[in-house]
């Protein structure tokens, strides 16, 4: 893995990341009681770039599964 700014292979371990309200919300094509239904992603996974400081944030396991669900649903 490398930093997506400087290209950097320096980065510290994967260390879990809080941030309380900060999500991404996806529309899916299942309807829910109260209009369609979203998956939330949240980050809560982090590693950072030793060499410029970039954050790189990761969506946990269960997101990602979720998001690719999807993805595939999509297609
Ligand atoms: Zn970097």
């Amino acid at each position: 893995m490398h930093c997506p700014v400087c290209q950097s292979e320096n980065l510290t371990e994967e260390t879990s990341f809080s941030m309380f309200h900060a999500h991404a919300m996806f529309r899916t094509t299942e309807a829910g009681l109260l209009g369609p239904k979203y998956v939330m992603a949240k980050a809560d996974r982090s590693r950072v770039c030793l060499d410029g400081g970039y954050l790189l944030l990761f969506v946990g396991e269960k997101t990602l599964e979720r998001l690719n669900e999807r993805a595939g649903s999509r297609a």
